[in-house]
């Protein structure tokens, strides 16, 4: 910490009105499987220093991978050099939202730390795994993955905040293939990803899942095709994890509210005059970010501006009600704070305003999955992510699924195939006619949200409670 304390002092004397330095160790295991043999073990550990300088109203960063005080301080000139440069092309005024100075430490909550674990543990429960989805009958392949990361950093900044975060993640997956009746179809298992230890990973009972995905996954080759028209979908937390994500998640990240992320085929339509009145979904909708929410991907106790983490709402009863928003955007919106959701994946990335966690409130009644399929006439109940899209402003969207069930008179009665829907965001939301209480809810994230450019891949939970959407187009679609 020393190092960066110099480092952000010799920049203040420098003439910056603001900079921060940021030590980011990210270390990253991956295992794949394949069958019953390994596919690929990938380690990576990426260490360096990021320095940010506010100059003017000028903006500089840089980053070097060297520890000692010289290449520190190439990088900080560098940063200023570029920050002066920026300085002179810019006609707009830079203020940063205040911040609290923290002087604090967080560290995700963990029993065992990943990297301590022989890698032939890990190995041994994807290769069983993938033993018992190949003696299902017609399956063709068994895939699985692990991710394990730590990310550790010490960050530094002129208004006196020095911060350590240690931060352990966990995603584990695997998937089914079958062919049989002339179709060829897979399914997944992913228990949510968590900032968590190597004991998440012991609990997430691959086993039992891949029986069932194996079986699921041969079942789908023989499931009929849907009908097209509008019809009633209940819809999967793991699913609404992905919907959320696309037509709440990113629409609300205030630099693409704003243009700055256009270039990226980012805009949205969530503009700021539609802040406290307009009607995002139905008033069951409440979309909640938290970045305080324990073991979420993006609870990392303060973001890379120094900003506290958070909890806030996007959508309250309906109603659009807040951003993502990092410190410059916050003060140029006349908002009184950031909301701690700015982020850099690696040291050499510039940080961004990120997704926070972001999931769906359970409904006030204890309504659970069951009770609402007996309450569906018709309709369709979708489990999982498959295939979308969604144009730039964040309106038109389609998506696929996992698996889709055929619900008539209150009962599922099989599997169906080639479902796609299609509807516009909000009407999607304003269609939302019931959600499931708090017992039904069940946490999905990613680790893989691309955004910036260069891109980074940033790492966020979701969740939510089976739900249920009314009149939604829904496609064959082959
Ligand atoms: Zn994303």
């Amino acid at each position: 910490m020393d190092n960066l304390s110099e480092i952000v002092n010799y920049m203040q004397k420098k003439g910056a009105r603001f900079a921060d330095a940021r030590e980011h160790l990210f270390r990253e295991r991956e295992i794949f499987t394949e069958d019953t043999r390994v596919e690929q073990i990938v380690e990576q550990d990426i260490d360096g220093t990021g320095v940010k300088v506010l100059y003017g109203n000028g903006w500089g960063y840089a980053c070097t991978c060297a520890k000692d005080m010289d290449s520190l301080r190439a990088a900080a000139d560098k940063a200023l050099d570029l920050a002066k440069h920026a300085d002179k092309c810019t006609d707009f005024k830079v203020e940063l939202a205040a911040e609290p100075k923290h002087i604090a430490k967080f560290a995700t909550k963990i029993k065992e730390n990943p990297f301590d674990v022989k890698i032939s543990e890990p190995v041994d429960a994807l290769i069983e795994a993938g033993a018992i989805i190949r003696k299902v009958k017609d399956i063709i392949k068994a895939n699985s993955n692990l991710v394990l990361r730590n990310m550790r950093k010490k960050y530094a900044n002129t208004e006196g905040s020095r911060i350590e975060t240690d931060i352990y993640t966990v995603l584990a997956e695997i998937d089914a293939t079958a062919r049989a009746n002339g179709e060829v179809k897979s399914r997944h298992y992913l228990p949510s990803p968590m900032n968590a230890g190597y004991e998440y990973f012991r609990g997430t009972d691959l086993a039992t899942n891949a029986a069932r995905i194996a079986e699921q996954a041969r079942e789908h080759c023989f499931a009929k095709s849907c009908e097209s028209g509008p019809t009633t979908l209940i819809l999967d937390p793991e699913h609404l994890s992905l919907t959320m994500h696309e037509s709440v998640g990113h629409p609300s990240e205030l630099d693409r509210v704003l243009g700055y992320e256009e270039s990226c085929a980012g805009r949205s339509f969530a503009t700021m005059d539609k802040l406290n009145n307009f009607k995002y979904g139905s008033e069951l909708v409440n979309l909640v970010a938290d970045n305080t929410l324990e073991g979420g991907l993006a609870s990392i106790g303060y973001d890379d501006e120094g900003v506290e983490c958070q909890k806030w709402h996007i959508v309250k009863d309906g109603i659009l009600s807040g951003y993502g928003v990092c410190r410059e955007l916050a003060h140029k919106m006349k908002m009184p704070r950031a909301n701690g959701t700015t982020r850099a994946t690696k040291y050499s990335d510039v940080p961004i305003t990120r997704m926070p966690n972001l999931y769906l409130a359970p409904g006030k009644t204890p309504l659970t999955k069951e009770q609402l399929i007996a309450d569906t006439e018709s309709g369709i109940y979708i489990e999982g992510r498959g295939s979308f899209s969604i144009d730039q402003m964040r309106l038109n969207m389609q998506f696929g699924g996992d698996a889709f069930w055929e619900i008539k008179n209150g009962k599922i009665t099989g599997m169906l195939k080639n479902v796609v829907y299609n509807a516009i965001s909000y009407e999607f939301w304003r269609s939302c006619d019931a959600i499931c209480g708090e017992s039904e809810f069940r946490r999905a994230g990613f680790i893989t949200c691309g955004k910036g450019d260069p891109m980074q891949a940033a790492q966020m939970t979701h969740g939510a409670s089976p739900a249920r959407f009314r009149n939604i187009m829904v496609r064959r679609a082959k």
